[in-house]
């Protein structure tokens, strides 16, 4: 498989390349050059199949030619192994065609660990082939971090530094990576706000010598990597209520747009996709582009659902590449218009092309209050503020009531208790296996905000090559 720049002027690279690239060198993002096709009967197979098997076959014609089979299967059943629900991504029902997936029974209980901890572990495989080593640095505003810790711990050719704003983080977030005891991971708790962290991070990655010395890197929501490992449990859930012989439609509560977009890839792939759903909390840039077809950008409001608090969805892009019949040029464009006045407006031929499969929703703090004591009293399930906006959402749209509609539940309720309590009345307590998080012992370290600092201490802290 060969991967191709939405923006048309990147080299053509073979998946490895990209997944260590992240980014294209023409701005762009990496796309599949084709989508591979699975007929009706390779997804009837699929059926008796389990997780990690169902990701295996959807997840090898992406990496051919770059990870073998066995390989693959391995880093596959390793991973999911590690899941704490027999089914990993467990279908429950919530009404008469209406069906959430829980995609939070990984180590740091949000849907991110689907993709991030087989990402972690192919970079591992791929940079031992080559003999090279990575150095992640990142910053987080506290929900994103523990994810990429929990990736990249305990994998021998990648050191992972995360930096958050001392005392800015919950204390649940902050333990979750904090906990993490490995040799190879470093918190860092720097004196200053979320922007000051993201800054000294864009230090590091602006000083190419450094960049070149460490071997920096980053594990972004744009890497393709992430959005190939979301596509499985698409075709799971799929296969569980009746595809490819029955149309299902999902609703997903949407940040990046890398979730809800991996999708629409199993879409192309072959899985029969009736609708689908985007739900946004206050920061509704895509509600309003679904609305209007004219996306506009908005400054970032703080909400109860903080992993959906964006901008811009950077894997909109992605999308955007198709609808303009895969044009780079179009899109360069049109992105660059973008950046210079804050608005694209999309043609009416090619919104209408896009509203046929994609709706809109959004709701604002009250609302997603609101819905969370509603899914409560009717059906006993206590869930969070990201997974309620994507029910409440696929609920308003619903087109067809005779196809399921599966919204993505992307978090556990425990990872955001004091919104879900406030919401209930009900305080969610923590899966068994983190029942201790709160006895466990801590590591991480102070930090100044200054470039120059945080370049000595991942020199003198990184694992020797
Ligand atoms: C990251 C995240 C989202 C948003 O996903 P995107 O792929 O950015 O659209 C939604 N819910 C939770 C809990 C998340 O962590």
């Amino acid at each position: 498989m060969r991967y191709i720049s939405t923006r048309g002027t990147a080299p053509v690279l073979q998946f490895d390349e990209v997944l260590l690239a992240g980014l294209a060198r023409d701005g762009g993002l990496y796309v599949p050059e084709t989508w591979p096709q699975f007929t009706a009967d390779d997804i009837k197979s699929f059926r008796t199949m389990n997780y990690a098997d169902v990701a295996f076959a959807v997840i090898k014609p992406f990496v051919a030619g770059t990870v073998d089979d066995a390989a693959l299967k391995t880093i596959l059943d390793d991973t999911y192994a590690g899941f704490n629900h027999a089914a990993v991504a467990p279908l429950k029902q919530l009404g008469a065609n209406d069906w959430m997936m829980e995609l939070f029974h990984g180590p740091t209980l949000a849907f991110k660990d689907y993709a991030l901890q087989v990402v972690g572990r192919l970079f591992d495989h791929v940079l031992a082939k080559r003999g090279k080593r990575i150095t992640i640095v990142g910053a987080t505003s506290g929900d994103t971090g523990s994810a990429a810790i929990e990736a990249c711990r305990d994998r021998d050719n990648v050191d992972i530094f995360i930096l958050h704003p001392a005392g800015r983080v919950s204390e649940v977030q902050r333990r979750q990576m904090t906990t993490v005891i490995a040799d190879n991971v470093h918190n860092l708790a720097v004196d200053g706000s979320f922007d000051d962290c993201q800054d000294l991070v864009k230090a590091l990655f602006n000083d190419h010598a450094f960049r070149d010395e460490i071997g920096l890197s980053a594990v972004n929501s744009i890497n393709w990597a992430r959005i190939m490992c979301q596509i499985a449990y698409y075709f799971w859930a799929g296969v569980q209520l009746g595809a490819p012989d029955r149309e299902v439609s999902f609703s997903v509560p949407s940040g990046n747009f890398g979730n809800v977009y991996a999708g629409y890839a199993a879409l192309q792939m072959g899985l029969p996709i009736k609708q689908f759903v985007v739900g946004s909390n206050s920061n509704d840039i895509l509600a309003r582009f679904f609305d209007k077809g004219v996306m506009k950008m908005d400054g970032v409001h703080p909400t109860i659902s903080p992993s959906m608090d964006i901008q811009v969805s950077s894997n909109f892009e992605r999308l955007l590449f198709d609808l303009y019949d895969r044009d780079g040029a179009a899109i360069v464009e049109l992105m660059t218009e973008f950046r210079k006045t804050g608005i694209m407006e999309m043609s009416q031929g090619r919104f209408a092309k896009a509203r046929e499969l994609f709706d809109g929703y959004r709701l604002d703090d009250d609302q997603t209050r609101a819905a969370i004591l509603d899914v409560y009293q009717k059906t006993g399930e206590l869930v969070d503020p990201h997974s309620v906006i994507g029910i409440a959402a696929g609920r308003a749209c619903n087109r067809d009531h005779t196809v399921p509609m599966i919204a993505l539940a992307t978090a556990h309720p425990a990872k955001f208790p004091d919104a879900v309590k406030q919401a209930s009345g009900i305080y969610p307590d923590l899966p068994e296996r983190l029942s201790d998080l709160y006895d466990r012992p801590e590591k991480l370290e102070p930090m100044t905000n200054d470039a120059a600092a945080l370049m000595a201490h991942v020199r003198k802290n990184r694992r020797a090559a």
